[in-house]
């Protein structure tokens, strides 16, 4: 686990404990590396993981919307989440050593076969290969996180027919539960990103659960009872 340091030297100092590892005989390389990220490929768990660690002061607002992909199917709903607004929330909020590995974060409808054909050559590895030959998209929960390839996928269709039937009481409305719901499913998968970083700081983990799912959404609860915060189009 590496300290807590920003900026370019957050960048370093995982460098170099990535480095300490390869001396150390561990079965990690360095793909390609620049001034202001670089790709280790790390094979301690016997799956050449290739993850991209990114400079803390090049994780802006515009480099996160550049993140975040909405299929066209989840662009229709009457609920449907603004890229721009939820690339500027999670800049305010969430630490960079929680989005220091992000590949993607994927929005995507209650019609998951749809939008399958239309992720399918989009979401590549850095290989090439496409990442849905491996992967499903959460078709019966909320979100999921693909541990091997630093993306989180999010199933607003879903949020909304739970929000939907949170509301059937009449004590609340659809937008502002999907907005909760999109935003603390989005912040705990992100969550699960960070805890499968091998290079995290220990220091993101203090003072919450030691179950991962419990300690995931703990934090994502936190993260917006403290900041509050709308992520809808409308
Ligand atoms: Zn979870």
């Amino acid at each position: 686990m590496a300290e807590m340091i920003v900026g370019h030297n957050a960048l370093k100092g995982i460098r170099e404990a990535v480095q300490a590892d390869i001396d150390s005989g561990e079965p990690i390389y360095i793909l390609d590396e620049s001034e202001s990220e670089f790709t280790a490929v790390d094979d301690t768990e016997g799956t050449d993981r290739t993850i991209r660690y990114i400079s803390h002061d090049k994780i802006t607002s515009a480099w996160l919307e550049g993140k975040i992909v909405i299929t066209y199917s989840a662009g229709w709903y009457d609920q449907a989440v603004d890229p721009h607004s939820l690339a500027e929330y999670l800049f305010k909020t969430v630490d960079k050593h929680v989005l220091q590995t992000l590949e993607h974060i994927v929005i995507v409808s209650a019609d998951t076969e749809r939008d399958w054909d239309e992720l399918f050559s989009i979401l590549e590895d850095r290989h090439g290969n496409p990442i849905l030959e491996v992967c499903d998209l959460p078709d019966e929960c909320v979100g999921i996180q693909w541990t091997e390839y630093q993306t989180v996928v999010v199933n607003l269709g879903n949020i909304i027919e739970l929000s939907k039937e949170l509301c059937s009481d009449g004590f609340s409305d659809v937008a502002t539960e999907t907005n909760i719901g999109v935003i603390t499913t989005v912040l705990h998968e992100l969550f699960h990103m960070a805890q499968n970083d091998p290079y995290a700081p220990e220091e993101l983990f203090l003072g919450l659960p030691a179950d991962p799912e419990d300690q995931a959404e703990a934090w994502a609860r936190k993260t917006f009872e403290e900041n509050g915060g709308y992520v809808l189009a409308k």
